[in-house]
């Protein structure tokens, strides 16, 4: 089969052939591949840089990326019930051993000893790839295109824009609104929350995108947002920003217009740590910094039922799984709105 591989960190993918997957474990699901999102997240795989931020250690080489998977059914181990061939899938590639204190608390995605496809273990930028089947969740009618993107770019917002605590009378400022996790951020506070939503990105596609998606207000950031944004909310500030990007330069230059009692949900993993400055005004301000890494099983499920039920609907670009350097190097040069799919 094909696959997209790391054979070097810091170096493009190669492109390479491999065996079969025949051995499927008694409590393996084996996927056939039909569409695997780019992430952000990929970009930081492909150079190595991800381990050094995350407390899991980088995989053997070579490695295959990609976790954003879905596919059909094409085998299933002896102890898996519920599951036959054919049946049309989304992969959780956020995986616990089931026995930590977190696995048991139901917050997988914390889990001690995690199992993260396409960043551990081998992902979907193949044509087959083998999954937990308690991570495995069978979708009716999404196409798989619609569908892979939910894995990371959906939970993830959800779980962010949860964390936020909106409710009508909110303003919300959405850091990368145009990108993966932005575009759904908005289409998800829009169908839940109706709160305000000040959409920002230096990216004026991602604006256009994210205004057509619903966001009432569009800042290009690479210019002057901070007065902008206090003209918007009547010199209040905004109660809650949701920062998709994560760098030092987002959060230093973005928590200056958090309101009191704001909230500012760091989502990106670009390295970026709390200000001393905001640190200096937490109390006074009843300021909240809060971390947050995808999302848990059961709001898994939320989200494909949001988009079971075409309350939300990512919005995507095909690119075929040879592409997979292209599609990292646009997302690096900020390049992208929405999410590129590769289609093996
Ligand atoms: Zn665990
Ligand atoms: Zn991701």
């Amino acid at each position: 089969m094909k696959a997209m591989k790391i054979v070097e960190f810091g170096k493009p993918l190669e492109l390479s052939e491999v065996g079969e997957i025949t051995k499927t474990k008694s409590n393996q699901v084996l996927i056939r591949v039909q569409a695997a999102g780019v992430c952000h997240t990929d970009v930081s795989v492909r150079s190595g840089v991800i381990y050094k931020r995350i407390s899991a250690n980088p995989p053997r080489l070579p490695f295959t990326p990609g976790h954003e998977i879905a596919g059909i059914v094409e085998e299933v181990g002896d102890e898996v019930t519920g599951f036959a061939k054919g049946d049309k899938v989304l992969i959780n590639p956020w995986q616990g051993e089931g026995n930590c204190f977190y696995c048991k608390i139901g917050e997988d995605q914390y889990c001690d000893s995690p199992t993260w496809l396409g960043i551990t273990t081998d992902g979907g930028f193949q044509e087959y790839v083998l999954s937990n089947h308690n991570y495995v969740y069978k979708i009716r009618n999404l196409s798989p295109y619609e569908a892979a993107p939910l894995a990371c770019a959906g939970v993830t917002s959800y779980r962010a824009s949860k964390l936020a605590r909106l409710n009508p009378s909110s303003y919300v400022a959405i850091i990368g609104a145009g990108g993966g996790l932005g575009s759904m951020g908005v289409q998800i506070i829009r169908a839940l929350y109706g709160s305000i939503i000040i959409a920002i990105d230096v990216n004026d596609e991602g604006l256009e995108l994210a205004s057509k998606l619903g966001a009432d207000y569009t800042l290009n950031g690479r210019k002057e947002v901070h007065q902008e944004v206090l003209k918007i909310t009547n010199g209040r500030g905004v109660d809650a920003i949701i920062d998709f990007v994560g760098s030092e330069n987002t959060i230093k230059s973005y928590y200056t217009f958090l309101a009191k009692l704001g909230r500012y949900i760091k989502v990106g993993t670009f390295g970026g740590g709390l200000p001393n400055e905001a640190g200096l005004k937490i109390h006074s301000m009843g300021w909240q910094f809060i971390g947050t890494l995808t999302g848990n099983r059961k709001e898994f499920l939320e989200v494909i039922s949001l988009a079971e039920n075409g309350r939300i609907k990512p919005v995507v670009t095909k690119l075929r799984l040879e592409e997979a350097n292209e599609a990292l190097d646009n997302l690096e040069r900020n390049k992208v709105t929405g999410r590129q799919v590769l289609i093996p």
